[in-house]
């Protein structure tokens, strides 16, 4: 059965179309896109009530962390830092029990599908108890978050993380990384438990996070590779690579390379790659990783929040390379504050303004868009590549009665979108994810009874941090 709206506006493939009509079957994927489209008069046809925008690929999540912003927003040490804001999520991780992750994840993606995230890669860390025992079964928490996913109705990529190091020369781990930890033949394991209980289909997709080069050896990451060739063949790999200074001191240290230089030489890094904060790239590293095919993980509010430093983005996009957002540690759910984000560490950092943008289109915000809808899709795995035949009928549909949008034309839309803050307006009034309305008039049928599971959840976790 096909389903059919009619879009008094929307963005297609990077122009703003007029009248548009927009068809997709009963799986939720487009089957007509039809502009300047005549509906006859008394047709039944519905009628979506603002422009439409295709749905953002979130390509960067750690569910849990969401319920721990704002805990870390003081000096506890002469110099804080990434590094001691880690321990203090290494504190709060151990407190997790499973129905704590599967509230906070339920309420966490039905906040992104509100901002118009419509799916996100989920990089999971947290597979143990608190000592380090497997669950009965094993997938207990992937199992949660997955499970989370399906009952938001958001698409997910699910990335479990092979951890097994606290740092470059195969350490031991540390004592609080005990719940993280995995062998490359057990997290196999868990994702063919998975995909046995939760089938890939469009909506959903299995792929793997080595963690850091910090956290695998190049063996484990070698034979991790190699299973997921067998088992999963083109699935998506993320990777945190180069978030922080030390980090690349450490493998400056230990292989002689900066962490992109080492990956890129030593792994077929392609498009199904994800390099999740490849901040610290110097220029060589800049053009190659462009060159390579894999997309940049940018989380712009996680890292100025946790103080990473500046992504070389002039220099990355100039050199071709894909790039996509995440919101990481959830310090911020919303793709606009991600995209104004990056815009605006490249004013403060150069001096100018309107720097990230192209000469076939001068709108930051539609450039930026337009980029991180690909790059996020191509992350994803998924057919989310935006508003064509063939992908999900993922979208959203803006007020445009909203204070931020209105007495806008079509070409300053997004502009307004991502550069401006109102008290109390919400722009996003609609979001549509494979065809089903899952957010109407700002609202998620579940929020009340998430918003109650997780309030306990809070409740418990933050009285005795
Ligand atoms: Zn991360």
């Amino acid at each position: 059965m096909t389903h059919s709206v009619l879009a008094p506006w929307a963005r297609i493939e990077g122009q703003w179309q007029k009248n548009v009509l927009l068809s997709w079957d009963e799986h939720g994927r487009l089957t007509d896109i039809h502009a300047n489209y005549q509906s006859v008069p008394g047709s039944s046809l519905h009628q979506l009530p603002g422009a439409v925008l295709p749905g953002m690929p979130n390509l960067h999540s750690h569910a849990f962390q969401s319920a721990m912003s704002g805990l870390a927003e003081y000096r506890g040490q002469a110099q804080d830092s990434f590094w001691s804001w880690r321990d203090l999520m290494y504190r709060f991780a151990l407190k997790l029990r499973p129905e704590h992750i599967q509230a906070i994840a339920h309420w966490l993606y039905i906040q992104m599908l509100k901002a118009g995230y419509t799916s996100v890669c989920e990089f999971h860390y947290v597979h143990h108890q608190p000592d380090g025992q497997a669950y009965t079964p094993q997938h207990t928490l992937a199992a949660a978050v997955v499970q989370a996913s399906q009952d938001a109705g958001i698409g997910l990529s699910f990335l479990p993380v092979l951890y097994q190091y606290s740092d470059f020369g195969a350490q031991p781990p540390r004592q609080d990384q005990a719940r993280f930890l995995n062998q490359p033949e057990a997290l196999l394991e868990l994702l063919l438990t998975l995909r046995q209980q939760y089938p890939e289909q469009a909506h959903r997709r299995y792929g793997v996070a080595p963690h850091s080069l910090r956290a695998v050896s190049p063996d484990s990451l070698r034979t991790m590779l190699t299973l997921m060739d067998e088992h999963f063949p083109h699935s998506p790999i993320h990777i945190h690579i180069a978030e922080q200074i030390a980090e690349v001191q450490a493998s400056l240290n230990h292989h002689g390379q900066r962490p992109v230089q080492w990956l890129l030489d030593n792994a077929s890094v392609d498009r199904r790659w994800c390099l999740v904060h490849a901040t610290h790239m110097d220029e060589q590293e800049t053009v190659q990783a462009a060159a390579s095919g894999a997309v940049a993980g940018l989380c712009l509010s996680t890292e100025a929040n946790l103080g990473d430093g500046f992504f070389p983005a002039p220099q990355y996009l100039e050199a071709g390379g894909a790039i996509g957002v995440g919101s990481d540690s959830h310090i911020a759910v919303d793709w606009r504050t991600e995209l104004r984000l990056l815009e605006y560490g490249q004013r403060l950092l150069h001096r100018q303004r309107n720097v990230l943008c192209h000469p076939a289109q001068a709108h930051v915000a539609d450039y930026l868009f337009d980029a991180s809808i690909k790059g996020g899709a191509q992350a994803s795995a998924r057919p989310v590549h935006g508003l064509q035949i063939g992908q999900q009928a993922d979208f959203m549909v803006l007020d445009l009665h909203d204070p931020i949008l209105a007495g806008h034309k079509p070409e300053t839309w997004l502009s307004a979108l991502v550069f401006t803050e109102r008290a109390g307006s919400q722009p996003i009034r609609d979001v549509y994810v494979a065809g089903q309305a899952v957010i109407q008039e700002g609202r998620h049928a579940q929020e009340d009874q998430a918003w109650q599971r997780y309030q306990h959840t809070l409740h418990e976790l933050l009285q005795t941090t």
